[in-house]
């Protein structure tokens, strides 16, 4: 195992460093990058503060339901 292993993001399609990824919060097995990773984290932390479920805003790793969030802060 030499070099480094070049992953594709499920989020957004970007290439990132599998070491610079971030394990998705839907299923705590899919590597997204760091972004998709921050923006998972800011969706739950959202989804929280206005008393949603937050794995419920999360359709697919790296996917957020932003649409659910903006109707719920309204
Ligand atoms: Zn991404």
């Amino acid at each position: 195992m030499t070099g480094v292993l070049i992953l594709q993001c499920h989020g957004c399609g970007k290439v990132f460093e599998e070491a610079r990824g971030a394990l998705s919060r839907y299923d705590n097995k899919t590597l997204v990058c760091s972004d998709c990773g921050v923006e998972e984290g800011m969706a739950q932390f959202v989804a929280m503060s206005n008393g949603i479920n937050p794995k419920s805003v999360l359709m697919a790793p790296a996917k957020v339901d932003w649409a659910a969030l903006d109707k719920a802060s309204v």
